[in-house]
């Protein structure tokens, strides 16, 4: 039987960790590796999440080979200054992601830094897929969640490792048109613990609930009448900006 080596990208954020457990339900026997990225982001719960949903996911389906690497960022993370989410110095906006504001939850060419060394390791793994979590709701705020960035990424990377690269390699991102509600009804159908998933930009327990990543995530529950588990400090501010 060929080798079915998977990577994919892990933030401990709800999309990535319901990407998880869907690659593990759809390809039971696959070797997984997630891969999780320490940039110095101020979110860095994320992190602790990421490796908890890790041996959540290990229970769930009984698997031994999902491996797992937190990968160290954190010089280039000093570098970027400007983005909320890395420079403690500009606060994290509050409200809807629609607004113009929230360009400064942007982190500058942070997917092509992920994919990139994800390629990477795809090809030592000699993996045949690489996969993501961006959605169809990421598209307008953030560049690098579009796909026309990841088309010429996937032929950047097929060029950069010809003849290295798995023959039947594919980068692809499973929710690419999916809403954010819709991944958070197939995370229900598949059981992801989504109490231990984490999502708020300001990085302090309990989550905010008001700022565009707490909103965005609210609302998707709120789409699909299901109640999120995980504890805010505002629960109904979401409400407000819709
Ligand atoms: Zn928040």
């Amino acid at each position: 039987m060929p080798e079915n080596n998977i990577v994919t990208l892990l933030s401990g954020g709800l999309d990535s960790s319901v990407l998880l457990f869907h690659l593990l339900e759809k390809n039971p026997d696959a070797n997984v590796h997630a891969l999780s990225f320490d940039y110095g982001q101020r979110h860095r719960i994320e992190l602790e999440a990421a490796s908890v949903i890790v041996n959540a996911a290990c229970r769930q389906y009984g698997v031994h080979t999902l491996e797992y690497d937190l990968i160290d960022l954190t010089s280039v993370g000093r570098l970027l200054s400007g983005s909320s989410l890395v420079d403690r110095e500009v606060e994290v906006p509050e409200g809807h992601y629609e607004s113009e504001t929230m360009k400064a939850t942007v982190v500058p060419n942070r997917n092509m830094m992920m994919l990139a060394i994800g390629a990477s390791i795809a090809v030592s793994d000699n993996a045949h897929l690489l996969t993501y979590a961006a959605h169809a709701g990421d598209h307008a705020i953030y560049p690098d969640c579009r796909p026309q960035f990841t088309d010429a990424l996937l032929r950047a990377i097929a060029y950069g490792n010809e003849g290295f690269l798995n023959p039947d390699f594919k980068m692809e991102s499973p929710f690419i048109a999916w809403s954010k509600a819709d991944i958070v009804a197939r995370g229900f159908e598949l059981g992801v613990p989504f109490e231990k998933t984490w999502t708020c930009y300001k990085g302090r327990r309990p989550a905010c609930g008001r700022c565009s990543t707490c909103v965005e995530r609210l609302e998707a529950f709120d789409h699909v009448s299901l109640t999120d588990p995980l504890v805010y400090r505002d629960r109904t501010f979401y409400k407000s900006v819709v």
